[in-house]
């Protein structure tokens, strides 16, 4: 995740959570990608801040940094170095195609190299671990579709050399939608205050921006005509609580509007409290994060070294 904005329910249920499910089942690499971030320009003191904000969140959700790695991508810098191999095997149609980069890249006057980068440098995190899945969100499955791409043209230039991962998107809440809109995606930089629910926002704060959520103009749940507000809403609960479809169909067919919407904050509000609780214990922990995200990105260090020789090897650089 990129340590820029607040996490919200998006990040949660569309990642988060997934690889809190997953932790045990693979060795996992958790990165937090600090370079990802200064695509855009970030203020230094507060995204040094942020870096340590997200590693608490991961802690709080209950990723164990025994079993998993938790890492900053600037610390192991063969990220960067793996980047700069994958740009040159990366045609920039393929880049200038994404999504992505054409959404971001319209808003702004001058768009910076960087940003047309930027899924190469998502390629080199992952193809630099050899790893097998990535667990995402929707919106991250053009770019997971690029990285199979230029590990595949790698791999047919310099031989065998990179495994081309698969993608593992959640059943239920793969892509949160905004609350005020619910056709826009929900996400960190979107300007309205009833946007999105972040992680750490308080109680009441919740229950008012989940009660002001746009719905449409049936007058209660119905499963086959409900808008996309309320099917984001559906999804929401569902995705925290684990309900089958038929559960959801017997507990909310019918249920007024307003009704709904109480039901799904509370069923948020139970699930940040705790997770709430484990952030501020973390948090107040001297020291604690600091060692949890040094000895992630020793850890991972010497498979990553381990993949950039490899390459160098590979294409006849100098070692
Ligand atoms: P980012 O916000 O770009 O740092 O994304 C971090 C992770 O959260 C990625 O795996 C995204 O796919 C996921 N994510 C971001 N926004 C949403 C959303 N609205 N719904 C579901 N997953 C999301």
């Amino acid at each position: 995740m990129q340590p820029t904005g607040n996490l919200h329910i998006g990040n949660y249920l569309g990642a988060l959570k997934n690889w809190v499910r997953i932790q045990n089942d693979y060795e996992c690499i958790f990165c937090i990608v600090d370079l990802h971030a200064v695509t855009a320009f970030q203020e230094p003191a507060g995204l040094r801040a942020k870096i340590e904000e997200i590693a608490a969140l991961y802690l709080a959700a209950g990723i164990d940094p025994k079993t998993s790695a938790i890492m900053v991508q600037s610390a192991v810098p063969a990220h960067a170095e793996l980047a700069w191999m994958l740009t040159c095997v990366t045609p920039v149609g393929w880049l200038e195609r994404m999504t992505q980069y054409k959404a971001k890249s319209a808003t702004q006057e001058s768009v910076s190299d960087g940003l047309l980068q930027y899924p190469v440098l998502m390629a080199a995190d992952i193809l630099l671990y050899q790893a097998g899945i990535v667990p995402v969100g929707e919106d991250q499955a053009q770019h997971l579709e690029l990285t199979r791409d230029i590990a595949q043209r790698f791999n047919s230039l310099y031989g065998d050399t990179f495994v081309v991962p698969g993608t593992s998107l959640p059943a239920v809440g793969a892509r949160v939608m905004g609350l005020d809109d619910p056709t826009q995606k929900m996400s960190k930089s979107a300007a309205g205050t009833s946007h999105a629910v972040a992680l750490l926002d308080p109680p009441d704060k919740i229950r008012k921006i989940v009660m002001r959520a746009t719905t449409d103009s049936n007058p209660a749940v119905d499963f086959e005509n409900a808008g996309p507000g309320v099917r984001n809403l559906l999804s929401i609960y569902q995705a925290f609580d684990g309900a089958t479809d038929d559960e959801m169909k017997s507990r909310f067919a019918g249920m007024r509007y307003g009704d709904l919407k109480k039901q799904v904050a509370e069923m948020v509000v139970a699930h940040l409290g705790p997770f709430q609780q484990r952030y501020r214990q973390i948090v107040n922990e001297p020291g604690y994060l600091a060692s949890v995200l040094r000895d992630g990105a020793e850890r991972v260090r010497p498979i990553a070294d381990g993949t950039v020789g490899l390459v160098k090897e590979r294409m006849g650089l100098y070692k």
